[in-house]
């Protein structure tokens, strides 16, 4: 019999992974303990015509297809599913900055370092700066409308995408939003698509926004002793009339953390700490400065200002050491959620009680000026009684979060791991919405189905 994978082939040539070591490579993606499907077919695409096939053939047949960039999805969005395509596009990856717009076409596979590292050279920046920027691409970013360290200041990849194009189930190429630096014609569907975790169709070029170059950024770090005295420092920061361009916060247990695997500068005992940084054109040197007299104000007992990069780089190697140092303590679930600022020293306060209820060790840090902390849950790899307490502990947090008016993810998105929750936040009347919005653009559910809805 004749399989839709057969008719496609001659027209994929060698965008069809034939070697079956070289597909299950694709099976995957960061988040914790995925599980590889036993049947699934990798398309590589080298150009829009083969996106345009793949889609058209799985419509004709519900085939399901699982559009993928460089899988660092923390949340299994990427995973293969039993029977899929998967659809990477890490191949296509043309860029071409218009300075004059300001703004840059892009590829969805292009990797965002490397779209960060084009608008420097042409005096221009792209902002959004996920701590996996060195790896992930600009399409699973905008699927995923990915946040990162210098949010409170510039916002997340959403505020930064002006159009798109896109193919939908059936082949259909469509244009969103508007090149133009200004547009207010119809709905704003290229909103709908970010954030959209690849359930709609698949991104296959952008127009992104480039600002001026800032300076490169200096670094003040503040430590505390109490927890209110940080969150206090946080909300004095941002109401400066310069905002910071980083406000990162570590909670006692991540401090712990980073100085179990070296001395970061960090002493010990102390409640928590906020890393803060200002790019300002001309002014960083003086935005620090004034950034840690805030910061005693509000209470640290140990303010240090870096007044040049290279010491301001050694400020933040901690920061930087931080995933690495969680991953160094054995099995975790690497978490997101965010809730309003001035309720932050409430939420860290609620995930200490519930690591001392559970007995679930628990660490809370991330980006503490959006109110956006990345918890990790601690259990030992192998044992389902540990995993399972931490998967009850996380669900208690994650519901503290929405109590205190927040969200059940910041910036990683929902995926396979937070569907169980998505009702809890959406209610079940939203849901159902939602659903049809999907179904508008994807009649027959094939577009990376078990994940999100
Ligand atoms: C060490 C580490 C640090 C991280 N730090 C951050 C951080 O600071 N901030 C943050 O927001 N995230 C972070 N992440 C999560 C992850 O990097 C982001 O979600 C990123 O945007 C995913 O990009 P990707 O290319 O790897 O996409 P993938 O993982 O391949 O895909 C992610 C989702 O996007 C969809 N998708 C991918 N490409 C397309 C396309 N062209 N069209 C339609 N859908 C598509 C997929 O179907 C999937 O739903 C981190 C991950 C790791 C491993």
């Amino acid at each position: 019999m004749v399989g839709p994978l057969d008719r496609l082939g001659p027209a994929l040539g060698d965008a069809l992974v034939r070697d079956p070591d070289i597909a299950a490579t694709y099976a995957v993606d960061c988040s914790c303990a995925p599980t590889a499907p036993e049947h699934f077919t990798v398309v590589r695409a080298r150009d829009v015509q083969d996106v345009v096939a793949v889609l058209e053939e799985a419509q004709a047949h519900g085939i399901p297809v699982v559009p993928q960039g460089a899988r660092t999805s923390l949340t299994g969005a990427s995973c293969a599913t039993e029977g899929a395509i998967v659809l990477n596009v890490e191949d296509l990856r043309d860029l071409d900055i218009d300075p004059v717009e300001g703004h840059a076409r892009v590829d969805p596979g292009l990797v965002t370092a490397e779209l960060k590292s084009a608008a420097h050279e042409a005096d221009l920046f792209y902002p959004p700066d996920p701590a996996s920027a060195d790896t992930c691409t600009i399409g699973g970013n905008i699927a995923t409308n990915a946040g990162g360290l210098c949010c409170v200041k510039y916002g997340v990849t959403a505020d930064y995408v002006k159009a798109l194009e896109v193919v939908l189930p059936g082949g259909e190429r469509i244009r969103t939003g508007k090149r133009t630096a200004k547009g207010v014609v119809g709905y704003d569907l290229t909103g709908l698509f970010v954030g959209s975790e690849g359930t709609l169709g698949v991104v296959t070029a952008a127009w992104v926004r480039l600002v001026p170059a800032p300076d490169p950024a200096l670094t003040a770090l503040a430590t505390f002793d109490s927890l209110d005295d940080a969150v206090r420092g946080v909300l004095a920061l941002r109401a400066d009339r310069h905002r910071p361009s980083l406000l990162e916060f570590l909670d006692r247990a991540s401090i712990a953390a980073v100085q179990a695997i070296g001395d970061f500068g960090f002493p010990s005992g102390c409640e928590a700490a906020l890393l803060v940084q200002s790019d300002r054109p001309g002014h960083a040197g003086e935005d620090v400065i004034r950034y840690a007299a805030t910061l005693a104000e509000a209470g640290a007992v140990e303010t240090v200002v870096a007044d040049n990069a290279a010491e301001a780089d050694l400020l933040m190697k901690g920061r930087r050491m931080l995933n690495h140092a969680l991953e160094a303590k054995g099995g975790r679930l690497a978490e997101d959620a965010c809730v309003p600022i001035a309720r932050l020293a409430q939420f860290v306060r609620i995930g200490q009680d519930i690591s001392a209820r559970s007995g679930v060790e628990i660490t809370l840090s991330g980006h503490g000026g959006d109110g956006n902390l990345h918890p990790s849950l601690f259990f030992t790899r192998g044992d389902p009684d540990g995993l399972h307490r931490a998967e009850a502990a996380l669900e208690d947090l994650l519901r503290a979060a929405l109590d205190l008016g927040g969200t059940i993810t910041g910036e990683h998105g929902i995926g396979v791991q937070k569907r169980r929750y998505l009702s809890w936040e959406l209610g079940h009347a939203e849901l159902a919405r939602q659903r049809s919005v999907k179904t508008l653009f994807d009649p027959r559910g094939i577009m990376n189905p078990g994940k999100v809805y």
